[in-house]
Parts: structure tokens; sequence; C-alpha cells
């Protein structure tokens, strides 16, 4: 029949984006919907970076993965974990062809925007104690007001001692507050820009109000700071050396009629950490070494010790090289890593800021971005043609449904990822990861055939041989 004939050239001709449940079919999206559970269970048990290490690592553990310290041997088929500081950990599996092969590495960021109290954040005011917080990572203020807030962290006291805190995610738990202004009163305050109207320094936690018993100056503050010590054994002093954080109180859910999507807290960057992290555990018999990193620190710049740009990756992949007889250089100049980011997907609500020919689509798959960086592509690493197409194949010969994208029109704002920083180690990267909605709003949301294609994605990065 001409018609068909001609049908199947544009077929052949054309690209065109098709989501996970024309392309992958029902099996798949079943498998997909099981995969979310475990996901659900991660994003509750990891809210912070901390906890998201402890997570992970008892996942690792129950695979078959052992604690490893610089210094410490290791050979081939060895399954192994290094916890950095309990902030970043990074899993390897020595694969039995030669280390200058390379490894194959996914990169994930387990931190996630948030309110983080201030070293000195105890105060009364009107018989009322509020807490001081400096927001971490690029935050929309005015959405952390009027909703539970939990409190999670550590306090280390002076002999070394870690307290651990969470409080708000039990039933029966309380929950902390940011109070907003009663419309009634906000004639003045809704003329005013967001950006006037909601100042970081107004991000002041409500945390009681009830005066101790027979005290005469801030009686209030001194029912919670004696509340805090029996319960805790944790002085005022104590919080200059605590990191406490205050996240969205409560768990993730499903949500539409469907169920196909879910909505949580730190999506941006755990939807991308569990599919690396689990794709790496089910990649066991995959010829190369193959690391996933889960770093701290993504959401103000990848600084420090625990973040991306620290050397300890690099130390690491060293120690690896050296162990096993191998060339540093060429292990580095061999490797490949994903940098596993999410991507914004397009929002027909605020359709006005993305391209949408070049967008993420929800439920298309897979999400890889050649470049990300802002106006002009600044600050980024861009991923070479030729990478790109190494992963299209890769990709493809899994059957995995991906597509590319950019974050929003080149004018506007734009955002940056590991990517440059595992680049710049000379390790070809690019970043592939999970669209979100909603990004670094306290419940942000994900579609559930999108978070399995990435596992797809990654577990088919990890066991790839091109030859
Ligand atoms: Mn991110
Ligand atoms: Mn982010």
């Amino acid at each position: 029949m001409p018609e068909k004939k001609s049908e199947s050239k544009a077929e052949k001709l054309r690209y065109q984006k098709k989501t996970v449940y024309e392309k992958a079919g029902e099996k798949i999206v079943r498998e997909a919907y099981d995969y979310a559970n475990g996901y659900v269970n991660f994003l509750n048990a990891a809210k912070t970076e901390r906890e998201a290490v402890a997570e992970s690592i008892r996942i690792a553990e129950a695979a078959g993965y052992r604690a490893w310290k610089f210094g410490n041997p290791m050979k081939v088929g060895d399954k192994l974990y290094y916890n950095n500081r309990g902030k970043n950990l990074f899993l390897f599996r020595i694969g039995s062809e030669p280390i200058d092969n390379g490894i194959r590495i996914t990169g994930a960021h387990i931190d996630s925007p948030r309110l983080d109290l201030k070293q000195n954040p105890l105060y009364e005011d009107h018989d009322l104690c509020f807490l001081k917080t400096h927001y971490y990572g690029g935050i929309r203020k005015y959405q952390w007001l009027a909703m539970p807030l939990a409190l999670h962290g550590v306090v280390v006291k002076q002999s070394g001692e870690t307290v651990k805190i969470v409080i708000g995610e039990n039933e029966t738990d309380p929950v902390m507050y940011i109070t907003d202004l009663l419309p009634h009163l906000a004639q003045n305050e809704v003329t005013k820009t967001v950006t006037q109207a909601f100042q970081g320094e107004k991000l002041n936690i409500l945390a009681g109000s009830r005066p101790l018993e027979g005290a005469e100056k801030d009686a209030v503050k001194l029912g919670v700071l004696t509340y805090l010590y029996d319960a805790y054994g944790i002085t005022e002093e104590d919080f200059q050396s605590a990191e406490l954080s205050l996240v969205p109180a409560g768990r993730a859910r499903d949500v539409g009629f469907d169920r196909s999507m879910i909505c949580g807290y730190g999506h941006d960057d755990r939807c991308c950490a569990y599919p690396s992290l689990t794709a790496m555990i089910d990649a066991d018999e995959s010829l190369h070494t193959t690391m996933c990193t889960l770093v701290d620190k993504e959401e103000t710049g990848s600084d420090g010790v625990t973040g991306a740009q620290s050397s300890i990756t690099v130390d690491l992949i060293g120690e690896i090289a050296r162990a096993l007889g191998g060339n540093v250089a060429a292990v580095r100049a061999n490797s490949k890593c994903l940098s596993s980011d999410v991507a914004a997907i397009y929002d027909p609500n605020f359709a006005d800021v993305f391209e949408e020919r070049n967008a993420a689509m929800l439920g298309c798959g897979v999400a890889m971005c050649k470049f990300t960086g802002a106006r002009g592509k600044s600050g980024t690493s861009d991923a070479s043609a030729e990478l790109v197409a190494w992963v299209r194949r890769c990709l493809n010969e899994a059957g995995v449904v991906w597509q590319t994208c950019e974050l929003g029109k080149v004018d506007l704002g734009g955002g940056g990822t590991i990517a440059k920083y595992m680049a710049n180690q000379n390790i070809d990267t690019i970043d592939l990861g999970v669209g979100v909605l909603s990004m670094h709003a306290p419940f942000e949301v994900i579609s559930k055939v999108d978070l399995y294609e990435s596992y797809r994605a990654f577990r088919a990065f990890y066991r790839f041989r091109a030859e």
C-alpha cells in the first residue's frame, strides 16, 4: 500500500518525542509503578543528606557492599562503599576488565532546598519563642509559610557525642511552623513585589508559647530550653555545633486519579539518587568497574569537603587505579559519567518560560541535557556530540525511553549541576535525569514512568559495551 510506505518513510526520517506509555507499553508501566514503592520509602527515610547516606548504606549493605577506608586493599569483584563524613557516599564495584578502560560513574546529589537553623537560633518576642533560619539552596520563600515543618538534624556536643533529632514526622509529633499574614490585613502587602514581601530574615520558626513557671525573664524560651534539655540533654550553646534543618513534614504521596505521579519533598535529587543507587546494585554482572556517587552541597554550589568539587572523587579514583595497577590519568580519561540530576518539566500553567520544542515533557522518559548553564551556555561543560551519540546508542539498544531537554528559554535563568565538576577532572560527563514539576517547592512532583526509565537508563549505562 503506497500510503503505508510513505508513512514508514516519514517515521524513519522524522524524530518524534513519545511518552513511555506509547513507546514502552503496559509491562514497563506496571514495573514502574512497583519500582515507585521502593522509591517512596527511600524519600520518606531520607529527607537530609545525612539520612540519605544512612539509608543508602542500609540498602547497599543488604546487597553485599562493605565499608572501605583509604589504605584498605581491593580486588576484582569487591563491592565497597566509602562514607565521606556521613554526608557523601561512594559505592564502587571492581569489574574484571582492565581498570585503564575507565570507570562507569553516576553522580547524583542528596541535599535539597530547606531552611537551616542559624547557630544562635533561639529567641523570645512578645511571649512567643522563635528559631532563626538561613535558607539553604534556591527557594521561593512564600511557599514555606503556614505549613507543617519537621526538624531534622544533629547536635554535636563538645564531647563529640552526636544527638540525632527528628521531630514532626510521626502523627503524634509536634511540628514547627512559620506564620503568614492574614488576608484581612494584607492590603499593603499584596501590592509589594514577591521579593519585597517575603524576606529571608522573616522566616522565623514558631517553636513555643508556654512560659516556664517561676521564670522572670524570657520564660517561654526557658520553657523550650528546659524541654530540649530533658528530651535531648542539650543546652543553648549546643546549637552552635548543630546542623538542624526544617523540611516539610509528611510523607510522599501518589498524585492524580491514575496514581501516575508522586509528590514529595526532595525529589531533586533523590529521584536520581535512588535510581543511580539501585541500578548500580542491579548491574552486578557488569565487566566494568562501576561507581555511584551521592554528593552533598549541590544546591549551594558543590563546594566543601562533601561537595562534588571536593578532591575526594579524584582521590578515590586514584586509589582504585593504583590498587589495580592502572594509570590514574588513563582511568580518568577513559571514564564516563552520567551526572544524574533533575530537569524542569514543561508546565502548561507557566508556558511562557519554556521553549516547548526543547523542554522535557512529563512521561516522555529520562531527560538528557547536553548543556546546562545560563544565558549563552555560561558555566556549562557541554557534553560532546560523540558522548551524546554513545549514550543514544546505549539507551536505544536497551529500549529505554529518553528525551533531550533544555532548562527554560534561552534568555531566562538557567541552572547548573555537578556535570562540569566531573568534566573538569577529564571525565566525559553528561546530565541525565528525571523531570520535575514545581522544582524546589516544599513538595515537588515527578512521573513514575520517568523515574523508572532513569533507573533503566543507569542500569544500561553500567552494563553497556560498545565495541
Ligand atoms: Mn538538582
Ligand atoms: Mn536543585
